[in-house]
C-alpha cells in the first residue's frame, strides 16, 4: 500500500492517516511530525525548519525531500507506507515520483481530502494536542474528558503555535498557491480518488476504507 493523503492543513488527515496505518499496519509518514519533532529536539533540522514553521510558511523543498529520502530508506517502508503532509508542491511531488523510479514501485492511489473553508478554520482553531502522547482533540467535537488534560497521559494539552488564527490564514493561503495544483497533476495521472471530509472521524474513515478497497490495494 503506497498513498498519499493530500488536502488543506485541518481537513483532518493525520487523524485519518493515523487511523488507517493502524488498521494496514504500514507506517504514516508525516513530514509536519518529523519536523516538528526534530524542532522540538532543537537539531540542525529543527532549527532550519522552526521559521518556516512558526510563519506558517513551507519548509524548503530541498529540506523536506531529503528528509523523505532517508524515511523512505528505513526497513519498514518495505510493505508501503502512507504519506500524510508530504508531496506538497509540485517540485516534491517530482522529486518523489523520481525517488520511486529508482526503487522501481509507484504511488497507487491519492485521496484528496474535501472540505468547506469555514469548517477547515473551525477544526484548525479548535485543535489541541498532546506534546507527551501526540494525542490531538478538538474542542468543538472531540473535547478531552477534563478540560485541557490528555485523556490518555494526563499531560496538559497544548495548541500548536501555528494553529494561531493569522498563521491559520497564512497557511490556507500557502495551500492554494502551492499545493492546490497536486490536484490536477494527480488527477492527470489518474491517482486521485476525492474524500468528503465532512463529518465525524468513523463517518470519514468508511469513506477512506471503502476508496482504498474499491483501488484494490492493501
Ligand atoms: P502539518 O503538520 O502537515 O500541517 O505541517 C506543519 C508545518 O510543517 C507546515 O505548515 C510546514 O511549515 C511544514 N511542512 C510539513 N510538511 C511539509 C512539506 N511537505 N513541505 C514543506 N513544509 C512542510
Amino acid at each position: 500500500m503506497r498513498l498519499i493523503f493530500l488536502g488543506p492543513p485541518g481537513v483532518g488527515k493525520g487523524t485519518q492517516a493515523q487511523r488507517l496505518s493502524e488498521t494496514y499496519k504500514v507506517p504514516k509518514i508525516s513530514t509536519g511530525d518529523i519536523l516538528r519533532k526534530a524542532v522540538h529536539k532543537n537539531t540542525s533540522l529543527g532549527v532550519k525548519a522552526k521559521s518556516f514553521i512558526d510563519a506558517g510558511m513551507l519548509v524548503p523543498n530541498g529540506v523536506v525531500i531529503e528528509m523523505v529520502r532517508e524515511r523512505l530508506k528505513e526497513p519498514d517502508c518495505q510493505k508501503g507506507y502512507i504519506m500524510d503532509g508530504f508531496p506538497r508542491t509540485i517540485e516534491q511531488a517530482e522529486a518523489l515520483g523520481k525517488m520511486l523510479k529508482e526503487t522501481g514501485s509507484v504511488i497507487q492511489q491519492v485521496m484528496n481530502f474535501q472540505l468547506s473553508d469555514e469548517e477547515v478554520v473551525r477544526r484548525l482553531s479548535g485543535r489541541r494536542s498532546c506534546p507527551h502522547c501526540q494525542t490531538v482533540y478538538n474542542l468543538a467535537f472531540h473535547p478531552p474528558k477534563q478540560e485541557g488534560v490528555c485523556d490518555q497521559c494526563k499531560s496538559p494539552l497544548v495548541q500548536r503555535s501555528d494553529d494561531e488564527s493569522q498563521t491559520i490564514l497564512k497557511r490556507l493561503e500557502v495551500y492554494q498557491r502551492q499545493t492546490r495544483p497536486l490536484i490536477s497533476y494527480y488527477k492527470g495521472q489518474k491517482l486521485l480518488t476525492n474524500i468528503n471530509a465532512a463529518g465525524g472521524v468513523e463517518d470519514v474513515f468508511k469513506r477512506v476504507v471503502s476508496a482504498v478497497q474499491k483501488g484494490k490495494i492493501g
